[in-house]
């Protein structure tokens, strides 16, 4: 049997990590024309406390292949893609969840859950929960399905504060809301609005991969100069300066 870093290396030669600095979206790590965020996360209601994503997905590259694949391909192929993509996320949270929970600026999250599918008739049987809650194991004990898909005819991509209802009341828990894939960050801006309707603390959001697409202005020249193979001992919170990493607005209930 494979260990969950042998697993999750396997994926080390088709990741990109994220980084910060001038001309990256802040909120969720694409890149802009400069600005320092980008024209979703300046137009979307911002209700996630953070944001961090483990990769970059290239539109019609290998990592988005497996981050679509492991929901729709055949049973056998997809569990194996679910097998590893849990093991890309269980360490990127061994090295790095409380990067994340410091710039969120708690200590730890309570509570883990997925955002659910953008569409109802998928919702039911989402490969994620079970990525998440059963096999993962620095999420599984703490998985709890919060939210689901309402009847609300909000597009797949759109925010909508109406799209997602919560199935628990929650009392200040701190929220650690896992996603596959970060595309306009519709969803998970969505989903957090839900979670806090219904009592959550700060929420952040992880995502496998922050989708994006190759040929889009300078994005090749800009991914090429990202840390090549990929270098799981970094994150794109690490090292974060305390005084960075605290979120006065918020105060435990
Ligand atoms: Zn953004
Ligand atoms: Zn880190």
């Amino acid at each position: 049997m494979p260990t969950v870093r042998e697993l999750a290396a396997l994926y080390d030669n088709v990741m990109v990590p994220p980084r910060l600095g001038p001309g990256v979206c802040r909120t969720c790590f694409t890149f802009t024309d400069g600005y320092d965020q980008c024209y979703a996360c300046s137009t979307t209601q911002p209700w996630l406390d953070a944001m961090a994503a483990i990769s970059y997905s290239v539109a019609g590259e290998q990592l988005h292949h497996a981050l679509a694949g492991y929901k729709r391909l055949p049973r056998q192929v997809a569990r194996r893609l679910t097998i590893q993509l849990a093991a890309v996320l269980w360490r990127h949270l061994e090295d790095h969840e409380t990067c994340l929970a410091a710039r969120t600026g708690i200590a730890r999250f309570d509570v883990v859950t997925t955002v659910p599918s953008g569409l109802k008739q998928r919702d039911d049987r989402h490969a994620l929960r079970e990525l998440v809650g059963t096999i993962c194991g620095p999420t599984k004990e703490r998985y709890q399905r919060l939210l689901e898909r309402t009847d609300a005819q909000a597009g797949e991509h759109d925010f909508d504060g109406r799209k997602y209802a919560a199935l628990a009341r929650l009392r200040g828990q701190t929220v650690l809301l896992v996603d596959d894939t970060w595309t306009t960050g519709a969803s998970a801006q969505s989903a957090a609005c839900a979670l806090k309707r219904a009592g959550a603390g700060p929420v952040a959001a992880l995502v496998i991969g922050r989708h994006l697409k190759r040929d889009w202005r300078e994005n090749d020249a800009r991914l090429r100069r990202l840390p090549q193979p990929f270098d799981p001992d970094t994150c794109v919170h690490c090292g974060l300066p305390a005084s960075l990493a605290s979120s006065p607005q918020w105060q435990r209930q």
